[in-house]
């Protein structure tokens, strides 16, 4: 289960996050849609504490994520325990975020190595198993730039995979892929949707959201407007500033 509890947060005197609680399920598929500069990214990276909340905190399977109590007060934690803790969190980005001088191949095997948990070997033969599902068993030998962005994407999914995390991150898998790569990548995840692996996705393709969704979460100015399953939110939204935004994307 992953937990936002009252996360605020600012840059300088900009507020992006005002007050967001959003409990996510083990297993549960849930959709973040807003319009730009709503907080949507800010709320992923506040998750996996590459942004740090002002206000409030995140907890995954009931562990504090990013911090400690002591006392009334949270601490930091070390860089070396918020690396541990990522390392439970998949997150893919939009922009795939490959290591270009490693095969596809390491790419999937080298979280897993660097972190401890396997062995070269084992660690690669998991990223052939990982590749395999995405579809790309064929290009284990393949630099980055010798595939399209959709090869690219699905690396990056294979990459969040191999450490086997307890929810995965998505910030607009597909918005830098041309329209006819978006399909295999959705595939992909869909794949993992209904294998059970929980999901939080920044997404605007609304289509896939009403497939895949347990629920969708509409945000807007750093606030979660209104949330449910996709046939209330999608088909009878009940805030003007949600059916506004649906107008615009549908
Ligand atoms: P988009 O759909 O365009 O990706 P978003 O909903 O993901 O938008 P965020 O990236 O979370 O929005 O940004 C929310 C607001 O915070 C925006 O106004 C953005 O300009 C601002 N912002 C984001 N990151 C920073 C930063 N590092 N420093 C200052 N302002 C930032
Ligand atoms: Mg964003």
């Amino acid at each position: 289960t992953v937990e936002v509890h009252d996360v605020h947060k600012w840059y300088g005197t900009h507020r992006v996050l005002d007050g967001v609680d959003l409990t996510v399920r083990p297993g549960e598929v849930t959709v973040i849609l807003g319009p730009s500069g709503s907080g949507k990214s800010t709320l992923l990276r506040v998750i996996n504490h590459l942004e740090k909340p002002d206000i409030g905190y995140v907890s995954v399977n009931g562990e504090l994520i990013g911090v400690k109590r002591q006392g009334e007060r949270l601490r930091e934690l070390s860089e070396r325990a918020i690396l541990a803790q990522r390392g439970r969190i998949g997150f893919v980005f939009q922009n795939f975020n490959l290591f270009p001088h490693l095969t596809v191949l390491d790419n999937v095997a080298a979280a897993p190595v660097a972190t401890g948990r396997l062995g070269r070997t084992e660690a690669q033969e998991l990223a052939r198993e990982l590749l395999g599902r995405v579809g790309l068993a064929a290009r284990t030998g393949a630099y980055p730039r010798q595939l399209s962005g959709g090869q690219q994407q699905r690396v990056a999914i294979a990459r969040a995979l191999a450490l086997r995390p307890g929810v995965i991150l998505f910030d607009e898998p597909t918005s830098a892929l041309d329209p006819e790569l978006v399909g295999e990548v959705l595939a992909v995840i869909k794949d993992l949707a209904t294998s059970g692996t929980t999901l939080l996705i920044v997404t605007h393709e609304i289509g896939f959201a009403r497939e895949i969704a347990d629920r969708v979460v509409f945000i807007d100015g750093g606030k979660i407007i209104e949330q449910g399953p996709p046939s209330e939110v999608l088909d009878k939204p009940r805030h003007e500033r949600t059916r506004d935004f649906l107008s615009k994307v549908l």
